[in-house]
């Protein structure tokens, strides 16, 4: 069993550092190997040796319609045929661009780029040369890419491994980082009583899902929008999960808040390598060529991408979240019964079409309290639910993702192989 992703990770350790080109895949931390995946269709992968899997993941987000949807693998089979980069501006990037500008409340301009992690970067870069100010206030355990500057008390691959987050990042670069408790809204008050003048942006991810997944506490996001107004200050919202699944307009449609930039990854380019960061016209047209503050990209904008991002959104459009919702929170409500029912302590957050199980007695609002849950029970319940064909996110620091393509039957076979798990 697990032969041929065996022998390929073997290969992998190699020549690829730990194996993998994403340290979260790497699964040790839940003293698993990784699975080597063949092709995905709807919500099942399956991997070179031919097990199948219900696909709880989903490329860590993008794959809100399911894997090869038809209309997404038609473009792209289409784009295709005209070339694979022009470096030049092609029709799709407009046609993008105004899908998301009219999506997204907060947005008046946009710029496309090729991850969340360059969206978050290109944001931090036109808050700072805006408002002339250096400091960056960011919470505890959220995660906003790789760049240097966030890669202080950062969720996702971070946390799961215990990495102490900055070796390599030089101390100066990340000294601007100011941090806070998530949902701490008494903490963000003092950082900005004592740095206000200089914290050129607040940046937060709006629900917070790489720390498992953290709902905002009432009042905690209309917070921070006044205190960044107080202050002069931007408010980033990082929607690179959230934007178009905490709701198709995002989280700030949700919780009808208006920040001034917000980035995005994952579902804007429909499981393609795409990013983008827009927001008010007033900061935007400070991107160059229109403004000072530098930010490009030789792929940027490109016509695979493009066409992959616009068919997911054209189709995402016609979907019913409401429903996905229902469906997402029924699910989640009997898993969390039938472990429950099993004598372990479990908390199953659920926002949209996200869930998470958190192995503690309490709700968890922070990142302390997601440290503080209990590890050993998630690996036993993680490796378990893999053996039955339940692929779930290999990290307590992680949300559980659903799609349109999952259906009932999906569901029930999930909730039948949690009932076989022992503990
Ligand atoms: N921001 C958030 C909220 C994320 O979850 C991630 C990735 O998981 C990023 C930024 C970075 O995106 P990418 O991995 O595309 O660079």
């Amino acid at each position: 069993m697990d032969d041929l992703s065996r022998q390929l990770f073997e290969k992998a350790c190699a020549l690829i550092p730990g194996g993998v080109n994403s340290p979260v895949r790497a699964c040790h931390n839940v003293d698993s190997l990784p699975l080597f995946i063949a092709e995905a269709h709807g919500c099942r992968l399956t991997d070179v040796d031919g097990r199948e899997y219900i696909d709880f993941v989903l490329s860590w987000g993008p794959m809100i319609l399911g894997h090869d949807e038809a209309s997404v693998t038609a473009a792209l089979r289409e784009a295709a045929g005209r070339g694979t980069s022009y470096g030049a501006p092609c029709p799709d990037e407009v046609a993008l661009a105004a899908e998301v500008v009219a999506a997204m409340p907060g947005l008046e301009m946009v710029r496309m780029v090729n991850s969340g992690t360059e969206a978050t970067m290109s944001a931090l870069r036109l808050a700072r040369g805006v408002t002339k100010r250096h400091k960056l206030l960011k919470f505890i355990g959220c995660y906003h890419g790789h760049a240097d500057p966030f890669l202080a008390a950062a969720g996702s691959g971070v946390a799961t491994f215990s990495l102490p987050g900055t070796p390599g990042v030089p101390p100066a670069v990340v000294a601007d980082t100011l941090l806070a408790p998530y949902n701490d809204l008494d903490a963000v008050k003092e950082c900005f009583a004592r740095h206000g003048a200089d914290i050129a942006a607040v940046i937060v991810e709006p629900v917070a899902a790489n720390m498992g997944l953290v709902l905002p506490k009432p009042g905690f996001l209309e917070g921070l929008r006044a205190l960044a107004d107080q202050y002069g200050s931007l408010l980033i919202f990082d929607e690179v999960i959230t934007g178009f699944r905490a709701a198709f307009g995002g989280a700030q449609a949700r919780f009808n808040i208006d920040p001034d930039l917000t980035t995005f990854g994952k579902i804007i380019g429909g499981g393609l390598p795409v990013g983008a960061f827009g927001g008010k016209r007033r900061f935007m047209e400070h991107v160059a060529p229109q403004g000072e503050v530098y930010q490009a990209g030789t792929l940027s904008g490109n016509p695979l991408a493009m066409a992959a991002g616009l068919a997911t959104l054209r189709r995402l459009k016609t979907l019913d979240y409401d429903a996905l919702e229902a469906r997402t929170r029924a699910f989640a409500e009997a898993l969390r019964d039938i472990l429950r029912a099993k004598g372990v302590p479990v908390q199953m957050p659920t926002l949209a079409s996200m869930f998470c199980p958190f192995f503690s007695e309490e709700p968890v609002t922070d990142f302390v309290q997601a440290q503080a849950c209990d590890q050993k029970l998630f690996t036993s319940f993680y490796k378990q639910m893999r053996a039955q064909g339940i692929y779930l996110a290999p990290s307590g620091f992680e949300t559980g993702m659903v799609s349109f393509a999952h259906s009932d039957e999906d569901f029930n076979r999930a909730l039948d192989a949690a009932r076989k798990v022992l503990f």
